[in-house]
């Protein structure tokens, strides 16, 4: 394996001018399940490893009381996401996208920021967050900036960050009242294998009825980013929420996905796929929106 540096920065600052000296030859480390796994295959060949640990502060999601924002830090694990009691209760979506990751002893050490920056179309961590309208919080040379989470994925492993920048926390705006979340990861298996698709879905009721206010979903490894089903998502919006309807509201998210054939999976199957599970999530959504009402 390639021989490196390891910096330890003292602070955000600090880190960004340690990337800024040495540029192309630095790369920033939060848990190291991808950077070192790249290394060890020669895929990346950095001279310095700058350690985010300790600089970046909070190690949970915190659920401020008076905004109703969830700021979650980006070298917050998955592990703590999953345990964390406000997003199994309030952002099942996320809880049913983390706890699926890798195995325990990954997600004790892999972290959401890395997840996002390693921006694989799989990331478990994206669609979710994206789902819940999530904004990305990023500090560099230039300063602070926000950038709208779906925005934030350019292309497989490329996403919206310039040379030197660090993605310091995720925003999650708050959920309208009668709101329900969920998410799947669709393979042969749900562990320990990249996915042939992921899928989430939200949904929020009006306040006496079944009429959909709010839609939101979003698909993983349906294009070479994970993307927005908006003409389903604008179907659904004044509707009252059924099975019909969110069958319907499937088969428009199919044709917006695409996909394409792949070693895990023929593009016709997963289209076909993509609808089922809008469907299947959808009512799950429902589920837990009666669920939280008792
Ligand atoms: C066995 C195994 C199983 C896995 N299973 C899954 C799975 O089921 N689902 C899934 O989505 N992923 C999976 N992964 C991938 C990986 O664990 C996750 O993507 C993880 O969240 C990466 O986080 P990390 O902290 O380890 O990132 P690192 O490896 O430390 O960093 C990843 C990338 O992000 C950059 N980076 C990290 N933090 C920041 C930051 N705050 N600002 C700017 N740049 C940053 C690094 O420079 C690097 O380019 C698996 C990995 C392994 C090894």
């Amino acid at each position: 394996m390639k021989q490196f540096a390891y910096l330890v920065p003292r602070s955000l600052d600090e880190a960004i001018s340690f990337h800024e000296a040495h540029g192309d030859r630095a790369k920033y480390v939060a848990g190291g399940t991808d950077v070192l796994v790249k290394i060890k295959e020669g895929k990346i060949l950095p001279d310095y490893l700058i350690s985010l640990k300790h600089i970046l502060g909070q190690d949970r999601p915190l659920l401020n009381q008076e905004t109703g924002e969830l700021y979650i830090g980006s070298f917050v694990t998955h592990r703590m996401i999953e345990k964390s009691a406000i997003v199994r209760i309030h952002y099942p979506i996320l809880h049913d996208a983390i706890r699926n990751i890798g195995s325990v002893q990954i997600r004790n050490v892999a972290t959401i920021g890395g997840n996002l920056v390693n921006a694989v179309p799989s990331a478990d961590g994206a669609i979710p967050l994206i789902t819940l309208d999530a904004t990305a919080n990023i500090q560099g040379p230039k300063g602070e900036r926000s950038v709208d989470l779906a925005r934030f994925f350019l292309g497989p492993g490329l996403c919206d960050l310039e040379r030197s920048e660090i993605l310091i926390e995720i925003v999650v705006p708050p959920l309208l009242l009668r709101t329900g979340s969920a998410y799947i990861k669709f393979g042969r298996r749900e562990a320990m294998e990249l996915p042939m698709l992921g899928v989430g879905v939200l949904l929020s009721l009006g306040e006496s009825s079944v009429t959909c206010v709010k839609a939101r979903i979003c698909l993983g490894v349906a294009a070479p980013t994970p993307i927005r089903a908006l003409e389903a998502e604008a179907f659904l919006v004044g509707k009252p929420i059924d099975g019909g309807t969110l069958e319907k509201a499937g088969k428009i998210a199919a044709k917006e996905s695409r996909v394409r054939d792949s070693i895990r999976g023929v593009a016709w199957y997963r289209r076909e796929m993509v609808g089922v599970l809008v469907k299947r999530m959808g009512l799950k959504c429902m589920e837990r929106i009666k669920k939280l009402a008792q």
